[in-house]
């Protein structure tokens, strides 16, 4: 079972993809952490992608497609894996088709975060002080809250003709969410 968790920065993706984690043994991979920890270790992929990031801009799709194909080479066994902030592209989507189909496998289902938009302000920036995130002003906020109304209309489409988009209300408390994700979830095990 391999999922997608749809939504913009600040929904809640990260936080029901680490209970999901806990409860199904499935694998978060997130881009983004991947890429912050490549700017902590101060890569030369790290330096490359910290303007970009902190600009609120989209990294290239070959840096992003790289670190996701090293992730599947790896020889860790999961039960799937919960995409969290990838893909953001169409490029992105159809080469994680490819190298999932090399295995076998496929996207099962894509969850869509569905928040309100100054909530999402209020929780970036409570995160941004709890966290220090550089990335995590208001300004770049919205900057990144426009880069993913853009990017979800050319991402969700994709999905949305596979009929595997699947609505949540993020805007309930933590275990709410993750009772309607554990819903869709076992329907779609069931499948
Ligand atoms: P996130 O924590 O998922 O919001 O990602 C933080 C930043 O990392 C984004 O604003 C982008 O600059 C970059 N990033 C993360 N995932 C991707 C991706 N799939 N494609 C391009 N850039 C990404």
């Amino acid at each position: 079972m391999n999922l997608i968790f749809f939504g913009p920065p600040g929904a809640g993706k990260g936080t029901q993809a680490k209970i999901m984690e806990e409860r199904y043994g499935l694998r978060q991979l997130s881009t983004g952490d991947m890429l912050r920890s490549e700017v902590e270790k101060g890569s030369d992929l790290g330096k490359k992608a910290k303007e970009i990031m902190d600009s609120g801009a989209l990294v290239s799709d070959d840096i992003v497609i790289g670190m996701i194909e090293n992730f599947m080479k790896s020889p860790e066994s999961v039960k799937g894996i919960i995409f969290d902030g990838f893909p953001r592209t169409k490029t992105q989507a159809q080469e994680l088709e490819k190298m999932l189909a090399a295995n076998g496998k496929q996207i099962d289902l894509v969850l869509r975060l569905d928040v309100d938009h100054e909530a999402l302000v209020s929780r970036i920036e409570k995160r941004a002080i709890e966290e220090g995130r550089s990335d995590d002003n208001v300004e770049t906020f919205r900057k990144r809250l426009d880069q993913y109304n853009s990017y979800s209309q050319e991402v969700l489409p994709y999905y949305e003709e596979k009929q595997i988009v699947r609505a949540i209300d993020g805007m309930l408390d933590i275990d709410r969410v993750t009772s309607q994700i554990e819903v869709l979830l076992k329907d779609t095990l069931a499948a």
